[in-house]
């Protein structure tokens, strides 16, 4: 029997369990929500991954190591100079976790706000909608709705030859804790946690080196913007070694001994932390009750369909556990969108214009296609680039690294992908994916004003260029 019946149930607090929890409640469903994820102080910290050890707290790290770094390597060309600048590793690990108890405490506000019933505790599916919850001093109770959302989300995939320890061997959110600048850090994958994590520790004085399995660089971001990246996280000191595959990870003495191979055959590195950041997994342990009907994909994530829905009457899926990328904005959307069909209105994901962006310097985007793709599905396409090194502005801030790529169709001129690399691109994405959104060609966009100096003006140029009449550059 239950104790209480709602509208609607969401196992899960993070990004895309809160989204549909708050949407659902504003559309007047009475709404619970089940998160167990306990913050540093042991209470709970709602925001799942992304606010408590993804999303927020890596880009308070990156942006406070930028700072340091930018002290000796780009304020002495703007003729300052600051002699014996130092970390203070406390004050810098302080920061982010008050960034954190911040935005976990406004999501906690958020949900009294919209009169959202929060259990703290772990939330199981039973037969019939019901939900069993086992609170942190083990006691249970069962809850049931008419719909219940599945927010499960992710957790870091662990290798088994490199155990994570919490000391040694850690994963992003050891990597985001770091007491003490490591000497010398491994980081195995140079994927978005890596180039990120990676950054950071490099940026304060880690000797960082990458091995990275497959033998391209950053395989799912456009080949022209990968080989700059590439170039750039060369010049931070960042040593990438493509192609290398670990095959054992050893601690010794305060030490982690490495032994990989690549095509020259059998090394070792020693290390004085390693960071594993080979991908992430859906995480449903505990989540499904045997006889609850929900199905698991052959990677392990809940299987749904385009709606969402997981074949169950009333049971729903989305964010990490589920197909697609594993993005926050991926999963506030289809957490509103679930809300939005629950609630009988028309809910909407815009899975083609998803923008992916890497907080490394230079930042990395892109949305829609790349050139190899579209040369794989055979669609006639045009190519306009446009160098920040021609911005004013870019030049101006002593960032001109990097360009913009715009992608077209030949006959139609329809924007089909940007990719960027380079100063503030993940701001600049956006204009590209609202573009691409209204079904906006290359012309609309190169008619549409840009504010001079910006560094706005590269998608501008680029729109100009895929027609071969930029104005700043050789067409
Ligand atoms: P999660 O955020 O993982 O939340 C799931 C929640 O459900 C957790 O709180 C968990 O404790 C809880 N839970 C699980 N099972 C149960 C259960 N049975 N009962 C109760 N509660 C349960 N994405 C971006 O878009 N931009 C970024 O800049 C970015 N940076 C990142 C940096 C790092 C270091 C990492 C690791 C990830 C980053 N991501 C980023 C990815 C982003 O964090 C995830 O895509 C996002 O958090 C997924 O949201 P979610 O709600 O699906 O799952
Ligand atoms: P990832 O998939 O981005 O990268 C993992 C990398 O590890 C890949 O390049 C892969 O080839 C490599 N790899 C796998 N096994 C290996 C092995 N045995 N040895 C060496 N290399 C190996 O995964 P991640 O960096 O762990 O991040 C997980 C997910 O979190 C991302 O896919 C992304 O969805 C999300 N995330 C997003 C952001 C952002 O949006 N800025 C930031 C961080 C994380």
């Amino acid at each position: 029997m239950s104790d209480q019946q709602f509208d609607v149930i969401v196992i899960g607090g993070g990004p895309a369990g809160y989204h549909a929890a708050i949407r659902a409640a504003q559309l007047g469903l009475k709404t619970a929500c089940i998160d167990a994820w306990a913050g540093k102080d042991g209470k709970q910290a709602l925001g799942g991954t992304c606010l408590n050890v993804g999303c927020i707290p890596s880009k308070a790290l990156l942006d406070s190591s930028k700072q340091f770094y930018n002290i000796a390597h780009n304020l002495p060309v703007h003729g300052i100079s600051v002699d014996n600048a130092k970390v203070d590793l406390g004050t810098f690990i302080g920061r982010k976790d008050k960034i954190v108890k911040q935005f976990t405490g406004g999501v906690a506000q958020l949900f009294k706000a919209n009169k959202i019933t929060s259990f703290f505790g772990k939330g199981k599916l039973l037969k019939g909608n019901q939900v069993e919850i086992t609170g942190n001093d083990g006691a249970k109770q069962t809850i049931s709705a008419t719909n219940v959302i599945l927010a499960s989300g992710s957790v870091p995939i662990e290798l088994p030859f490199a155990k994570f320890d919490g000391k040694h061997i850690i994963d992003n959110a050891g990597a985001l804790d770091i007491n003490e600048v490591p000497k010398r850090l491994g980081v195995i994958g140079a994927g978005v946690i890596g180039l990120e994590l990676g950054s950071v520790w490099r940026r304060l004085g880690a000797e960082v080196t990458v091995l990275e399995a497959l033998p391209d660089f950053l395989g799912a971001a456009d080949a022209d913007i990968a080989k700059v990246a590439l170039k750039e996280f060369k010049k931070l000191g960042l040593d990438i070694k493509l192609g290398a595959k670990l095959a054992k990870a050893e601690v010794k003495k305060n030490e982690v001994h490495l032994t990989y191979t690549d095509s020259d055959g059998e090394h070792s590195l020693v290390v004085d932390k390693l960071l594993v950041a080979v991908g992430r997994r859906a995480y449903t342990d505990g989540l499904l009750s045997e006889d609850c009907g929900v199905k698991l994909d052959e990677r392990g994530r809940i299987a749904v369909d385009d709606h969402c829905h997981t074949g169950v009457d009333g049971v729903w899926a989305v964010g990490d556990a589920v197909r697609g990328p594993m993005l926050a904005h991926k999963g506030f959307e289809e957490g509103i969108a679930v809300a939005e069909w629950i609630a009988g209105k028309s809910g909407h994901v815009a899975y083609d214009t998803i923008p992916w962006v890497i907080y490394t310097e230079p930042e990395i985007a892109w949305a829609g296609k790349t050139e190899k793709q579209l040369k794989d599905e055979g669609v006639p396409y045009k190519v306009g680039t446009f160098p920040f090194a021609a911005i004013g502005r870019a030049v101006a801030m002593n960032e001109a690294v990097g360009m913009v790529k715009m992608i077209a169709h030949a006959e139609t001129d329809r924007i089909l992908g940007v990719h960027m690399v380079g100063p503030g691109v993940s701001e600049l994405i956006a204009e590209c994916v609202v573009a691409m959104e209204f079904k906006g060609s290359a012309e609309d966009m190169a008619r549409i004003m840009h504010a001079h100096p910006t560094l706005s003006e590269a998608v501008h140029e680029a729109a100009l260029s895929v027609d071969k009449r930029a104005i700043h550059k050789g067409n």
